[in-house]
C-alpha cells in the first residue's frame, strides 16, 4: 500500500516521478503529491484523486528541479485530503518527506515537537517524522556531509511503526535519503541517476538493477553514487539484483484493464510457474529453493500455511492438494491472527507464508513469529526479492510477472497450482507411487492449455454477466475443494463490482444462508464431475423450489441438467484435483464482466490497494 518513487539525476525529476507513481498506482489512489528540489528552495504540489489529478496540477508549474520526490496515498491516518497528502515538508520548511506505513507512537513524539515550537499541517502520522528529522538536524553538530544523512538516521531510532520513507533537504540539492522498516524501499540504480521506489514496476522503465534495502537501513543516493548503513552505523555492502521482466509485462497493451489482461495471461503465467519444475524422469517436482532435504521433509509431520485475502484461499486449495496425494496434516490460518493468537504448534510442524507481492504486513509478522518460535519456513510468493522471500528459509518464486490489477488473479492460480506441485513432490516422498506421480505430473502439465480453453468462453460469461449485474447480493457455493473457489468468487465480485457477496460450502447453506435466497438473490454454483455432483445437483433443486436464480459452473462430462439452470458454463475435463484451477477462470470472468457493466472502476477499486503493508 502506498507507492513512492524518488529520483536524482541529470534529468527533470518531474515527468519521471509522475511515470512512475503511474505505474504504482494500483498500490493507493487516494492522493498523489511530489516534491522537487528547485532553485529556489523545495516545490511540493498535491492533489486528491488519481495520480492524473496530480499531474494536471504540475502542468500549472514550472519544474525543472532533478532531485524529487513523491508519493501515492493509501490514507491510514487522517481523511483524503490535500493537507493528508504526502510529501509533507517541515513546518520550518527544511525537508520534505513521502512515508508508507504507520508511525505508532508519533502522538508523544507530536506532543514533544509542539513543545519545541514546531507545528503541523495535516491530521497523518507521518508529518512528525519530517519534523523530528528537522529537530535533529538543526541539534547535529557532525561534519556537513553527514548532517542530513545523521539527522533522518537518529529520527528513525525514536520511531515505532513501520516505514519506507523517501526524504530531501533544502540545504542538500545532490542528495536524498530513503530509509526501510517493514515497508518495502528499493534502490534503482541507473546510468549517472539513482531512484528509490515501493517496488520495480516503478523504475524498470529506467533500470534492471536494483537493491532491496532490508529493514533497518537508511541509504544515502547522489547522482554519483549511493551509500547503506544500518540504523545503527554498520556499513551494508549492497547486493545489486538483476529484474529479470521487462516494461511491457506492467504495461495494459490492449486491454481495457489490467485485470482483464492478468486473466487472460493466465495460460502463460501458469506455464512460468511451472518451468524447469519437473524430475527428468517426468514423476516428481523439483524445486530449487527450498533448502530442505528429503529426510527433513519426511520428518514434517504438519504444515501450517498462512496468508490473507486471495492467498488465504490459494493456502485452503493446498489444504486439500497436500492432504490427499501427501497425507500431511495441513491448517490453514489468516496470518494476521496467527501473528497475535500464540497457537500451540507440534515441534515438526513446517510453517509456510503465500503473498503474491511477498511484502503483506500481516503475512511478514506471521512468518517472523513463526521464525521467533524456531519453526523451519517456507514461502510461495511472486515478489523476486521481496522481503519474505528473503526471511523465510526457502521458498518457491511464482514467476507469474508482474500483477498490477488490485484484485488479484493470476497470482492466485499460480499458487494453486505451485500448492498442487508441493502436493506432488512431498507425496512423492511418502507413499505416491511413481505411475501415480508421473500421472498427476503429466495433468499438471496440461493445466495451460486447459486454462486457454476455459477462457475462449469469455463472451458467453459476458452475456451472463450482463444479466446479473443489477442484483445486489449473490452466493457462491461449492463442495469440497470447491469451497475455496467458492470464497474466491465471492471475494473478487465484493471487490470490484462492490455487490455483497459470499461463498459458503454448498451443503452449510441449509444451515442458514438459504435464508437469504429470493428472486432478488442468484446463486453460482461450482459443480465439477467429482464424487459429490449429485449432492450439489440437490443443493441447486432446493434453490430452484425458492426461486432462486443459478449460474452453473460445471465441467465437461458432468452431464448436468441442463434444465435445473438458469445459465450454465462449461470448462474442460481436467484431473480433479486441478479443477478449481480451471473453475477459477469463469468466476474471474464474471465478476469482471458484473464490475465493468455497472461501471466500476475495476483496477482502482474503492477503499483497496494492492500489496497491503499496513496492519
Ligand atoms: N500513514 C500514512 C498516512 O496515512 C501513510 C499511509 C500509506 O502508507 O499510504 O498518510
Amino acid at each position: 500500500m502506498c507507492g513512492i518513487v524518488g529520483y536524482v539525476g541529470k534529468q527533470k525529476a518531474g515527468p519521471i516521478l509522475l511515470d512512475g507513481l503511474k505505474r504504482l498506482e494500483y498500490r493507493g489512489y487516494d492522493s498523489a503529491g511530489l516534491a522537487i528540489h528547485q532553485r529556489k528552495g523545495l516545490t511540493c504540489v498535491k492533489k486528491t484523486g488519481p495520480v492524473i489529478n496530480l499531474f494536471k496540477e504540475t502542468e500549472k508549474c514550472e519544474l525543472s528541479g532533478k532531485l524529487g520526490i513523491s508519493h501515492t496515498r493509501w490514507a491510514t491516518h487522517g481523511g483524503v485530503t490535500t493537507e493528508n497528502a504526502h510529501p509533507h515538508v517541515s513546518s520550518d520548511g527544511l525537508f520534505a518527506i513521502a512515508h508508507n506505513g504507520v508511525i505508532e507512537n508519533y502522538q508523544s513524539i507530536k506532543r514533544f515537537l509542539l513543545g519545541n515550537g514546531y507545528t503541523f499541517a495535516s491530521e497523518t502520522d507521518s508529518e512528525v517524522l519530517v519534523n523530528l528529522i528537522s529537530y535533529h538536524y538543526r541539534k547535529e553538530t557532525c561534519d556537513t556531509d553527514k548532517r542530513f544523512f545523521e539527522s533522518v538516521r537518529k529520527t528513525l531510532m525514536h520511531v515505532e511503526g513501520t516505514y519506507g520513507i523517501a526524504v530531501v533537504c533544502v540545504d542538500y540539492p545532490q542528495e536524498m535519503v530513503g530509509a526501510r522498516l517493514g515497508s518495502p524501499l528499493i534502490v534503482g540504480i541507473g546510468e549517472e541517476e539513482y531512484l528509490l521506489a515501493s517496488d520495480v514496476s516503478a523504475i524498470i522503465s529506467r533500470t534492471q538493477n536494483v537493491v532491496y534495502l532490508k529493514d533497518n537501513e537508511v541509504v544515502s543516493i547522489t547522482p554519483k553514487n549511493f551509500t547503506i548503513s544500518t540504523i545503527n552505523r554498520e556499513s551494508v555492502d549492497p547486493i545489486v539484483d538483476q529484474v529479470d521482466w521487462a516494461i511491457e509485462e506492467s504495461e495494459l497493451g490492449i486491454h481495457s484493464h489490467f485485470m482483464e489482461k492478468e486473466i487472460f495471461e493466465q495460460p502463460v503465467s501458469l506455464e512460468n510457474s511451472m518451468r524447469g519444475r519437473f524430475s527428468d524422469d517426468g514423476s516428481t517436482a523439483n524445486f530449487g529453493g527450498l533448502n530442505l532435504s528429503s529426510q527433513e521433509w519426511r520428518g514434517v509431520d504438519r504444515i501450517l500455511f498462512c496468508g490473507c485475502g486471495t492467498a488465504w484461499h490459494a493456502c485452503l486449495t493446498a489444504e486439500y492438494l497436500i492432504e490427499r496425494f501427501a497425507r500431511v496434516p495441513v491448517e490453514v490460518e489468516y496470518a494476521s491472527e496467527f501473528r497475535y493468537r500464540n497457537a500451540p504448534l507440534d515441534k515438526n510442524t513446517l510453517f509456510f507464508a503465500v503473498s503474491q507481492s511477498g511484502e503483506t504486513i500481516d503475512t511478514l509478522a506471521a512468518l517472523r513469529e513463526a521464525k521467533r518460535k524456531g519453526f523451519r519456513t517456507l514461502a510461495i510468493t511472486n515478489g523476486v526479492g521481496s522481503t519474505i522471500a528473503r526471511e523465510a528459509d526457502g521458498g518457491i518464486y511464482q514467476h507469474a510477472g508482474p500483477e498490477i490489477g488490485v484484485a488479484s488473479t493470476k497470482a492466485f492460480t499460480s499458487q494453486i497450482l505451485l500448492s498442487a506441485m508441493v502436493a506432488l513432490y512431498l507425496g512423492r516422498l511418502r507413499d505416491m507411487s511413481y505411475t501415480d506421480g508421473c500421472a498427476f505430473a503429466k495433468a499438471l502439465k496440461q493445466v495451460p492449455e486447459l486454462v486457454a480453453r476455459t477462457l475462449e468462453q469469455n463472451e458467453k460469461i459476458k452475456d451472463i454477466a450482463g444479466r446479473y449485474a443489477g442484483y445486489e447480493d449473490m452466493l457462491f457455493l461449492g463442495r469440497q475443494s470447491m469451497f475455496p473457489i467458492a470464497l474466491e468468487g465471492a471475494l473478487k465480485l465484493k471487490e470490484i463490482s462492490y455487490i455483497h457477496a459470499e461463498g459458503y460450502p454448498a451443503a452449510e447453506m441449509k444451515h442458514g444462508p438459504i435464508a437469504l435466497i429470493s428472486d432478488k438473490c442468484p446463486s453460482v454454483f461450482l459443480a465439477p464431475k467429482c464424487e459429490t455432483f449429485h449432492k450439489i445437483v440437490s443443493n441447486i433443486q432446493e434453490i430452484k423450489a425458492r426461486t432462486g436464480k443459478v449460474i452453473v459452473v460445471t465441467s465437461e462430462g458432468a452431464e448436468f441438467p441442463a434444465d435445473l439452470a438458469d445459465d450454465i458454463i462449461t470448462v474442460p475435463d481436467a484431473h480433479e484435483a486441478l479443477q478449481p484451477i480451471l473453475f477459477t477462470i469463469p468466476v474471474q470472468l464474471l465478476s469482471y464482466y458484473i464490475a465493468v457493466e455497472r461501471g466500476c472502476n475495476v483496477d482502482k477499486p474503492r477503499n483497496l490497494a494492492k500489496s497491503v503493508t499496513v496492519e
